[in-house]
């Protein structure tokens, strides 16, 4: 089974407008005309239209942090698929640990983001992993499974293959501690196990799954190495188009 390898840069509540355009424009020169990695950026809403305009015609697709299930309506602060949709967004976010973390993101308000996100067109990367708490307890396994049953709750295969997983510990996030590459490997074995019992193997050995937590250019090739290790979602060295280059195209 080749899964093609994806890496995904969440700027998160990083980058004003010029500060965009200015890294939109280096991970474009330094990767844009990459053709066996897929690639995209993720930055904040209000700089995905001036990022579009960069990634337009490169191999750089553009994404989005979050999305609200609505299609409108009275949601103050919330933005739609529509609206992402008409920037020329075709990926998002969903599920990150901070939202889940900080805003109140649960299991259901994943599953109903991913469902409105495919019913629209957009493809959702969804975000799991657990605390360092949860795996020092012995709950990993309980933890992830639960978070993967509950964002695909009640969804039909086909449109479970048009999402990308990211298998992001929550203690390896923004830590400089990554997860060793068995511990990463394992994990996603893990995902591709629970989704082979909702669905079939094939759904779990196409869908592609990717580590986030704290990915960087040293330690990239041997994460990427491994077996069921399909790509990254990259954080804070996505800010930097040549630490972002490096793991697109490790050493
Ligand atoms: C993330 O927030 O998705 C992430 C992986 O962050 P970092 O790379 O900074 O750990």
């Amino acid at each position: 089974m080749s899964r093609r390898t994806f890496i995904a840069g969440n700027w998160k509540m990083n980058t004003t407008i010029d500060e965009a355009v200015d890294l939109a424009k280096g991970v474009v020169a330094a990767v844009g005309s990459v053709t066996d990695v897929d690639v995209a950026v993720c930055p904040p809403y209000t700089n995905l239209s001036a990022v579009a305009e960069i990634v337009k015609d490169t191999n750089v697709k553009l994404g989005a942090q979050d999305v609200h299930w609505e299609e409108k309506g009275a949601y103050t602060g919330k933005i739609s698929c529509a609206m992402l949709k008409a920037l020329g967004v075709e990926l998002v976010i969903v599920g990150h640990s901070e939202q889940r973390t900080y805003f109140g993101e649960t299991d259901e308000t994943v599953n109903k983001k991913v469902a409105a996100a495919i019913a629209a067109g957009l493809g959702p990367i969804v975000c799991v992993g657990e605390t360092l708490d949860e795996r020092n307890g012995g709950n990993m396994e309980t933890v992830v499974e639960r978070q993967v049953r509950g964002a695909f709750a009640g969804m039909a295969a086909a449109d479970v293959f048009k999402c990308v997983v990211a298998y992001e510990p929550v203690w390896a996030i923004g830590t400089g501690v990554n997860a060793t590459a068995q511990q990463a490997n394992d994990a996603h074995i893990f995902i591709r196990k629970i989704l082979a019992d909702m669905y079939d193997d094939d759904l779990a050995q196409t869908i592609v799954i990717q580590y986030g937590g704290s990915m960087k250019p040293a330690n990239a090739k041997e994460l990427l190495g491994q077996s069921d290790v399909d790509g990254g979602l990259i954080g804070g060295a996505s800010l930097k188009a040549a630490d972002f280059a490096g793991i697109v195209t490790p050493a």
